[in-house]
């Protein structure tokens, strides 16, 4: 059982405080949504989270089985089985995906994985997610469509097994193949190794499928209404006015 717990943190973009005392807690087996209009802090939370050094953790904590996260490099955060899936992949032209992958996954072993099961358990990964066999020789994201990146993410994901992962619009330029595809990819490995999942999304119809424990909206910087996955029906079918009026907030 893993458990990720994050404590009143605040982090600022360039002196700009984006998050002001965002807490929450995640553990293996569970799937949280964190929704929010655009523009309140949900990416800022999951690349804080990774350490993305752009983001400054001002104050607050994050921890990992009580190990804190803050003081580890991104590099360590990853082997620690912290994953981010990005909103916006970069291309990474000169690195082929196979070697980009082999790298990360030899990074948290003891002994390198062998070069013949490493292929077969790639090959076998672009295949479930229904993806070109040259995806493993071309340059990390350079030229992928917009829903070639996003499943590649989950091709990453697949291989490197996190035991918390954190999923930033995985579902944002899927169509409905891509996105069933895509979900039922992120279903099938959350049971099968148990992982923590904090995904954010602007849609039921994602949902619908991740079936999430534990839903969260964020405005302006704060965690304002929690609930499970009637909240996300609720956000679906009436918007986020409820909540400003609620709780007096000018968008
Ligand atoms: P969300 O994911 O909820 O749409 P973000 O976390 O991306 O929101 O953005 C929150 C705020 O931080 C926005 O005002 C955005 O313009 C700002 N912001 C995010 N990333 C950067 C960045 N790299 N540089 C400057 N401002 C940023
Ligand atoms: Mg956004
Ligand atoms: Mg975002």
């Amino acid at each position: 059982m893993k458990e990720l717990i994050i404590q009143d943190l605040h982090v600022s973009i360039e002196d700009k405080e984006i998050l002001k005392g965002v807490s929450l807690a995640i553990k293996s087996n569970e799937i949280h949504a964190l929704m929010g209009p655009n523009g309140n802090g949900k990416s800022t939370l999951l690349s804080a989270i990774m350490g993305h050094p752009k983001y400054m953790v001002t104050s607050g904590s994050i921890t990992l089985d009580g190990v804190d996260v803050l003081s580890m490099s991104v590099d360590e955060r990853s082997r620690a089985g912290l994953f981010l899936a990005m909103q916006y992949p970069q291309e990474v032209p000169g690195v082929t995906n196979s070697d980009f992958l082999r790298a990360a996954m030899n990074a948290r072993r003891e002994t390198p994985i062998p070069l013949f099961s490493f292929i077969k358990e790639m090959e076998k990964t672009v295949k479930d997610l229904e993806m070109k066999p040259d995806l493993a020789h071309r340059f990390l994201n350079e030229g992928f469509s917009g829903g070639e990146k996003k499943r590649n993410e989950i091709v990453q994901m697949k291989m490197l097994k996190p035991s918390m992962a954190m999923l930033d619009e995985i579902d944002s330029g899927l169509d409905v193949d891509a996105l069933k595809i895509v979900a039922s990819s992120v279903v099938e490995l959350q049971k099968e190794i148990g992982c923590g999942i904090l995904a954010v999304s602007h849609y039921e119809r994602f949902y619908q499928l991740l079936k999430p424990t534990h839903a969260h909206v964020l405005v302006d910087g704060k965690i304002v209404v929690e609930g499970n996955e009637e909240l996300v029906t609720k956000i679906d079918t009436e918007g986020y006015d409820w909540i400003y009026k609620e709780f007096n907030i000018v968008p």
